[in-house]
């Protein structure tokens, strides 16, 4: 039933270990989780690997005004990320951090490739410093007044008011954040990328015009960047920072530091370098040229320039495979509008624990809302708490509840083998494959949307057939069990179906059901007399409308 075993490795975006994981972040790694669980419960090899991406300016500053060293910081935050994904059941193989011997060994020796075939360029640039701090600054450390309305304390790069882009030197009256001091411009060497040499764009045209599956959207936007044979489009990538830097140094250039996009996404193979020597997986096999494993890149709409232009060009000219596919997901938005601080509405993933919620509740949501595309989703909280508590409680929980008591009860959890044949239930394990199809293709929206109609199927069942009221006709037990049986096979199979979104949940289904961990193929593998079930346990509460306005007061 289950197409042939693949083998998969499978990435979310590396959060930055500067902040909080809010919820913002949360879609994507939920999203990438329903569709590892699905891959595993489709019996196929899947490894699941993330990290947090921990150099940098902001991360060398931040640490040095809380009085601690970067690394220091970088440890204190990773402990904060991987709880949060533990709390949201974000089941990653292995949880890493780019600040790692393996990053460092894997860049080196890409650095290395890269400048070995010819595709590394040194060139002197100007660029603002600041005198007292003694360091080289990002634009967005420095601010000064808008060169177009004359607002202040602009970033270096655009302006909030009007909305005009410019560069640093364009600002007027522009001073170092860092320091204050007014920035004057240096020369410095840098080390490029040259992504415009022909090897790249050729490289490039191909990979995402012609190669690889991407969105129809980010195809789209690659054509647009990558431009027409001979255009040359694509600017040379600066990969290198002047200390003070926090990183890893260039191997043949002391005191230069790989900027820290072109170390992030090694940061992928090197949680999975660091996972396969724990597992004892042949790591090489994995990446190399002609592998036949597939390689997934789960990230948000604004990173795909990295994603499809520096890290597939990264790793075909330093002799690596390339990804088989990056999927772009869209931005969240709370009641339509951008998640904002002074709303509440920048919601961390740790205050919706605090508060009470079950992050299955999110689960569920988030996936009652994505598809394939880059469309941004909305959290709309009283959209949320009708999904929760009509849809998920009302017409999914409560199948259990309708059915369980009945069967353990007057049949001591015994369930009817003849009602196994009922036509409702061919109907739920006919429609298996088109859910599967739906949640491979991450068209989660269209897959929870089948799964509940599965559901009102099954509730205008019980309603029709009245066990409540078979129940009072002692004449009538074998009707009472054989509905009761159907009813509850009908809910083991929803359950199968709900297992990648709602794991929590379904483990407490095959619990109370005496079910082994049920994989997709389960789905033909009925309830049974010799396996009496367990008595019900509440599933899952409500969410009640309090608790969404201490959420939001909670994140003020
Ligand atoms: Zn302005």
């Amino acid at each position: 039933m289950s197409s042939p075993k693949r083998r998969l490795l499978i990435t979310s975006a590396l959060p930055y270990a500067n902040g909080q994981i809010h919820i913002g972040h949360l879609v994507e790694y939920v999203q990438t989780d329903i569709w590892v669980r699905f891959q595993r419960m489709r019996g196929h090899e899947v490894h699941y690997v993330g990290a947090d991406d921990t150099h940098g300016t902001p991360i060398m500053l931040r640490a040095e005004k809380e009085g601690i060293t970067p690394k220091e910081l970088i440890a204190n935050v990773w402990q904060e990320h991987k709880r949060d994904f533990d709390d949201f059941l974000i089941s990653f193989d292995n949880y890493y951090t780019t600040d790692s011997p393996e990053n460092e060994q894997l860049a080196q020796s890409i650095y290395l490739k890269l400048r070995d075939a010819g595709l590394i360029e040194k060139r002197a640039i100007e660029q603002a410093y600041d005198p007292v701090k003694e360091m080289f600054l990002p634009d967005r450390f420095i601010k000064g007044e808008c060169p177009k309305c004359g607002a202040k304390d602009q970033y270096g790069d655009s302006c909030e008011k009007c909305g005009a882009t410019y560069s640093p030197t364009d600002l007027k009256n522009p001073f170092s954040v860092v320091s204050g001091a007014t920035p004057v411009t240096k020369v410095s060497d840098h080390y490029f990328f040259k992504l415009s040499d022909p090897r790249c764009e050729t490289f490039l045209r191909d990979w995402t015009q012609v190669k690889t599956p991407l969105q129809p959207e980010a195809r789209n936007k690659m054509k647009e960047w990558v431009g027409q044979p001979g255009e040359s489009k694509l600017g040379d990538w600066d990969i290198s920072r002047d200390a003070p830097y926090f990183g890893f140094e260039i191997p043949d250039a002391p005191g230069k530091y790989f900027y820290v996009w072109l170390d992030a996404p090694i940061g992928y193979y090197a949680s999975f370098l660091n996972y396969c020597q724990a597992q004892g997986l042949n790591f090489e096999e994995w990446v190399k040229p002609e592998t036949t494993t597939e390689q997934y890149h789960f990230i948000g709409k604004d990173i795909l320039y990295f994603h499809t232009l520096f890290w597939p060009a990264t790793l075909q000219f330093a002799g690596y495979r390339t990804p088989t596919n990056v999927f772009a997901h869209g931005f969240l938005t709370v009641d339509g509008e951008k998640m904002s601080k002074s709303r509440g509405t920048l919601i961390s993933a740790h205050s919706v624990i605090e508060c009470g919620f079950n992050p299955e509740w999110f689960r569920y949501y988030f996936a009652t809302k994505l598809n394939d595309s880059m469309e941004d989703l909305d959290l709309n909280l009283q959209d949320f708490v009708a999904r929760v508590n009509s849809d998920l409680l009302g017409k999914y929980i409560n199948i259990a509840s309708r059915s369980a008591g009945f069967l353990v009860k007057r049949f001591d959890g015994v369930v009817s083998d003849e009602a196994m044949h009922h036509a409702l239930l061919t109907t739920i394990t006919a429609a298996s494959e088109k859910i599967a199809a739906l949640y491979e293709g991450r068209e989660y929206a269209k897959a929870l949307r089948t799964i509940m109609e599965l559901a009102d199927q099954v509730n205008a069942f019980v309603d029709e057939n009245k066990p409540w009221e078979i129940a009072r006709d002692p004449e009538r037990a074998a009707d009472l069990q054989g509905v009761c049986s159907v009813t509850l096979e009908a809910f083991r199979m929803l359950s199968l179906y709900l297992k990648p979104v709602l794991p929590q949940v379904v483990a407490g289904v095959e619990d109370f059901l005496s079910l082994a961990p049920m994989d997709w193929d389960a789905v033909l593998t009925p309830l049974s007399s010799k396996n009496p079930i367990k008595a019900y346990k509440h599933l899952m509460t409500r969410v009640e409308t309090p608790q969404i306005e201490a959420l939001l007061a909670a994140n003020l």
